[in-house]
């Protein structure tokens, strides 16, 4: 059973959805039977939704990011590193929720300065997840959808040819319940890259897609952050993200059925 100060120690994780799922189940328990610990996850949560709001309004959220990441890790370098005897759980820099609201604060009063973004110790997938869930967010805005908005797969497929280097598929799902609306281009990783939108009910299914840069095929992986499913695998060359706020079930079976 995971005491008080355990559980506090991966609360960030927790809601990134980064834990193991050994780990996570661990928390909720606590966190179904400790008030406190609930209370801080609750307030937690709120920080991250008003914070990841305020970065989706912002124009340009990715520089945005870059220059609260840079700006925390330049004050957590003059601070003594702290040992605990809490698992290691963080890959690379993790950013804490709370210190990223604060650092955003600062960074937004102070728009005028400029801090050169280094280098980040994330795995380029979590830095695709965070991209491609960020774009997903913003697709969800007025007006950024699509691009060119049709329910037939013969004006979408190819409006892409020519704007890109390569053919997303556009498989016929209206059948199966997911209707096209339609597709844009987007920017992930610093590359344009090809966003198929599919809807099912209320939800909107956005599909990402770009060739790989490196790396064999890997194994559909399904991961969970701030209430939004994101399906991630790599097969022929080729990157996909789905994002979407509807259930993991339906959205596993949406998968299965593109990928056919
Ligand atoms: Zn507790």
């Amino acid at each position: 059973m995971m005491n008080c100060d355990q559980t506090r120690e991966l609360l960030d994780a927790y809601v990134d959805g980064e834990l193991p799922a050994a780990q996570a189940i661990a928390v909720a328990e606590h966190l179904a039977t400790c008030a406190e610990c609930s209370e801080a996850y609750e307030r937690l949560l709120t920080t991250v939704r008003t914070l990841r709001e305020g970065l989706v309004k912002y124009r340009a959220p990715d520089l945005l990011r870059a220059r609260v990441r840079s700006a925390l890790r330049e004050e957590q370098e003059e601070r003594p590193a702290t040992v605990t005897a809490a698992p290691k759980v963080r890959r690379g820099v993790r950013m804490p929720w709370r210190a990223l609201a604060a650092a955003a604060v600062l960074v937004v009063a102070s728009s005028g300065i400029t801090l050169v973004a280094t280098r980040e110790h994330v795995s380029a997938e979590a830095l695709a997840r965070d991209e491609v869930l960020t774009s997903h967010i913003r697709s969800l805005m007025p007006a950024h959808l699509t691009d060119v908005a049709s329910n037939d797969q013969h004006n979408v497929k190819p409006w892409f040819n020519g704007r890109l280097d390569f053919s997303p598929s556009v498989p016929r799902l209206e059948d199966a319940g997911f209707p096209l609306l339609g597709g844009r281009l987007d920017y992930v990783r610093g590359r344009p890259v090809a966003v198929v939108v599919y809807g099912r009910r209320q939800h909107v299914i956005n599909v990402f897609s770009w060739p790989a840069e490196a790396g064999g095929d890997a194994p559909r992986t399904l991961t969970t952050s701030h209430g939004y499913n994101l399906l991630h695998w790599r097969t022929d060359g080729v990157e996909h993200w789905v994002v979407s706020d509807l259930n993991a079930a339906e959205l596993q079976q949406f998968v299965t059925l593109l990928e056919r």
